[in-house]
């Protein structure tokens, strides 16, 4: 009987297109200003950010030590606490997601491929420089199993541990006792200490960085809409990278030019457009297929339940008692209490959220994002399409990848799907009489 043992490629830096990286999200950043009419002027703010940072190539500024993460469940705020600054790593690039799949399986998730992939690369844009330190939460399958991968890239790695379950109290202990190691590692990765003051002004820049997006999100409630979702994921999408203090001037900025389009009884889109809730993978820039899709087609996506948007910033956190080692348990408490990652074993509190949001966004429908490879996004659908089911809410689910070659077919079902929700409004309209 002869003992073999396949031969493994060992993860080496792979060739890398700078020209091809710009040009995917030069086409988008083009797509999202030129093709659309009425974009918020605040929005320049945001399209030339995107164009500096991934089209040009500018490099990425921050203070302290950069900690990469690859995940929302990472405390931003601890890391803002000990002086350094977080950066999101999770990527959308459809280029880093083929340079990813030469060392990654090819059925893995695009998200994690085109992370992976940009991580492996030379000279990458964005230009975000070399983290001091990635925290990655570990979360799905594929996310742990990056962590030896980066490290097998020379990357210094904290598994922060994440439990599968979050409606037991051990589960809670658990994490908040995660969350205490994290401050641990940060301690000796920067050299300082996690003091109350450093704490509660982290808490407020985040603070101020999430009122400023809920009452962005606030004005998505009107109808018809004062403003496209494909401007909001560009907003949000641009918290991964930009300083905060500035992307929170410029949220507040644009929320003075929604209120004054809000008074002045402005229409984004006609009154009978179909407002979508978005759900599923997260949309990260370029990869914004699905929300422009939707919205080229005529629709409007009006909310979302997603890591790279609403779900990043709209639960605070709430603290009873301000003392170091409350505080770091209250931050652990609202990264577990209110996530509805597809992540756990049970999620009752994912479907609650989305049919909340659907009633109080008065969405028409349903579109559910699931990225190829993604099996806790693809196993959910099940039972969000039976909660939708039983609501009488319509839901289309798609499951895709970072890849361009769908669009036409995508194109063709969203087209049908929003013509069916017309469709129900006027029947819905007819029998109110
Ligand atoms: S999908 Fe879930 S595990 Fe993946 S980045 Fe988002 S929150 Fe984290
Ligand atoms: S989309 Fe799925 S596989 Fe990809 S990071 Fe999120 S949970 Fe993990």
């Amino acid at each position: 009987m002869t003992n073999e043992t396949s031969k493994v490629i060992p993860i080496q830096p792979v060739s890398y297109s700078r020209s091809r990286q710009a040009g995917e999200s030069q086409d988008v950043l083009d797509h999202i200003i030129d093709d659309f009419q009425d974009n918020p002027e605040s929005m320049q703010y945001f399209y030339d950010l995107f164009r500096s940072v991934y089209c040009h190539g500018d490099e990425i500024k921050h203070e302290g030590m950069l900690v990469g993460t690859t995940c929302i469940q990472a405390p931003e705020e601890l890391i803002y606490a000990f002086g350094a600054t977080p950066m999101r790593l999770c990527n959308g690039s459809y280029h880093y997601d083929q340079k990813g799949a030469e060392f990654m399986p090819s059925k893995s998730c695009s998200l994690v491929k085109a992370t992976l992939g940009m991580l492996n690369s030379d000279n990458v844009i964005p230009k975000i420089g070399k983290p001091d330190m990635i925290v990655n939460p570990t979360t799905c399958d594929q996310k742990k199993k990056s962590s030896s991968m980066m490290g097998d890239m020379g990357y210094k790695v904290y598994d922060l541990e994440f439990p599968n379950v979050k409606e037991s109290e051990a589960s809670r202990q658990y994490w908040q006792r995660s969350v205490r190691q994290f401050a641990t590692e940060l301690r000796q990765l920067t050299g300082r200490k996690l003091t109350k003051k450093g704490l509660q002004a982290a808490f407020n820049k985040t603070g101020r960085a999430q009122a400023a997006f809920r009452k962005l999100h606030s004005y998505r409630l009107l109808s018809p809409s004062i403003i496209l979702g494909k401007d909001i994921f560009l907003v949000t999408n641009a918290y991964f990278f930009d300083d905060i203090t500035r992307w929170t001037e410029k949220v507040e900025a644009l929320n003075v030019e929604l209120e004054a389009r809000k008074q002045a009884g402005f229409k984004a889109v006609q009154s009978k457009a179909p407002r979508v809730l978005f759900t599923g993978s997260p949309p990260i820039f370029p990869n914004l297929k699905l929300p422009l899709l939707i919205e080229e087609a005529g629709g409007v996506v009006v909310a979302d339940e997603s890591c790279s948007a609403n779900r990043m910033l709209y639960d605070m956190t709430a603290v009873d008692e301000w003392m170091v080692n409350d505080m770091v348990d209250s931050l652990a408490d609202k990264y577990l209490k209110p996530c509805t990652c597809p992540i756990f074993t049970k999620n009752e509190d994912r479907k609650r959220r989305l049919l909340d949001l659907v009633k109080s966004f008065d969405a028409d429908g349903v579109v559910y994002q699931a990225f190829s490879g993604c099996q806790v996004y693809e196993m959910e659908y099940r039972s969000v399409a039976e909660a939708f089911n039983q609501a009488g809410i319509p839901m289309l689910y798609v499951e895709t990848d970072y890849s361009p070659d769908d669009k036409g077919q995508l194109s063709t079902r969203i087209e049908a799907f929003l013509e069916s929700m017309k469709n129900r409004k006027k029947q819905k309209q007819r029998a109110l009489g």
